[in-house]
């Protein structure tokens, strides 16, 4: 099966050079679920670029019966945040123009909708099918008023061109995957909205996953998934379960600037299972997986910052258990008060393992130095 290919226009630089993305469609015999996939949305974390063309080459060499729906790729979704420079380095996780962070501007229709009591009530006599389509047919009416605000003659700012450019190709999909990195150097760990959703992440083959025990919807994943929530939620209190059948993940596969050949594979494996295991892909002799995850909250990491200036050295490496205790790092610290240069090492605050480290061994301080994982706290 070959996908079709959409150019989209995205917008004009003062140079009259314009920018646009392009869309991968892969459409199978039969209708179904609609999934999206994009990577590159922080313009450093490029790994996701990789995983969606080994997923382009892949569905590529099965056929059209294999298929039950639709998956979307789009690779390289920010090109102003992907060539955007300083020196070496690739820098675009925020807008150099409005200093937003390019991950932070996302529509969220909770925040917009008039009524949600009201449409409950409406909708209470429904099935939970219809209520779904009911639901999403407000919110894309809602959300066709930012158009014409993008189109009006007084404009609107870059940031909600291009939101609305990314939202409108995967607010109706059922699962939404977005693919990051960290910025620094990190394990492969995921983000999980709680309920349904906890399950399901056993099939990504990742062993730790955050769960998003709070958010407020200006991520793509939280605007993606909120307004499902809050509908859910809303049943709920009324003694209804709807089982919304929509997930929506942020991958953070690995490292940034760097495609980690594993962090690669076992992204394209897990999201071939999970797209198998949601009913997308029928293939004949697929050993379907599972791989027990770890979801720890936010609080569960713990940022370590450079109590002084200085040059890192001795620092532990990615995934190195820790006691409390324990020596992470170090500091070669410098003066200009006549002294020598002196080391000031630095002690685990409590049990772990090392989560993240900055690619960056210069520290001002304050500086961040290492992320701590304590999955038992
Ligand atoms: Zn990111």
């Amino acid at each position: 099966m070959k996908p079709t290919i959409e150019t989209l226009n995205l917008f004009k630089l003062a140079s009259g050079d314009e920018f646009f993305l392009q869309l991968y469609k892969f459409v199978g015999k039969r209708k179904g679920k609609k999934v999206y996939i994009q990577s590159n949305l922080h313009g450093s974390e490029i790994v996701g670029n990789a995983v969606i063309s080994q997923l382009i080459n892949y569905l590529s060499t099965l056929n059209k019966s294999q298929l039950e729906g639709e998956i979307w790729l789009l690779p390289v979704c920010n090109p102003l945040g992907t060539n955007q420079r300083n020196h070496f380095f690739s820098s675009g996780r925020f807008n150099s123009y409005d200093g937003k962070d390019w991950n932070r501007i996302f529509w969220d229709y909770e925040k917009f909708c008039p009524n949600l009591d009201g449409f409950v009530q409406e909708n209470i006599k429904f099935d939970s099918l219809t209520i779904q389509e009911n639901f999403l047919r407000q919110q894309k009416q809602a959300f066709s008023k930012q158009l014409d605000r993008i189109n009006s003659p007084s404009g609107a700012p870059l940031f909600e061109q291009y939101r609305y450019q990314l939202q409108s190709l995967s607010m109706d999909a059922n699962y939404v995957i977005d693919i990051h990195s960290s910025s620094n150097q990190c394990i492969d760990y995921l983000f999980c909205f709680p309920g349904q959703q906890e399950d399901s992440a056993n099939y990504f083959k990742i062993d730790y996953g955050i769960l998003m025990d709070t958010y407020d919807g200006d991520a793509f994943d939280e605007a993606f998934m909120k307004p499902w929530l809050a509908l859910e939620k809303k049943f709920e209190e009324l003694g209804r379960t709807l089982n919304i059948d929509r997930e929506s993940w942020t991958l953070e596969l690995g490292s940034g600037m760097k495609m980690n050949p594993q962090s690669v594979t076992l992204g394209v494996k897990g999201i071939i299972n999970y797209l198998v295991k949601k009913g997308l892909l029928k293939l004949e002799n697929y050993a379907l997986f599972t791989h027990k995850i770890t979801l720890v909250s936010r609080q569960n990491i713990k940022n370590y910052y450079a109590p002084t200036g200085g040059m890192i050295q001795n620092r532990l490496p990615l995934k190195t258990p820790v006691k409390a205790g324990d020596k992470v790092y170090e500091i070669l610290s410098f003066n200009k008060q006549g002294n020598l240069p002196e080391v000031i090492n630095i002690y685990a605050e409590t049990d772990g393992f090392i989560f993240d480290i900055s690619t960056n061994y210069s520290v001002n301080q304050g500086d961040y130095v290492l992320a701590l994982c304590n999955p038992n706290s």
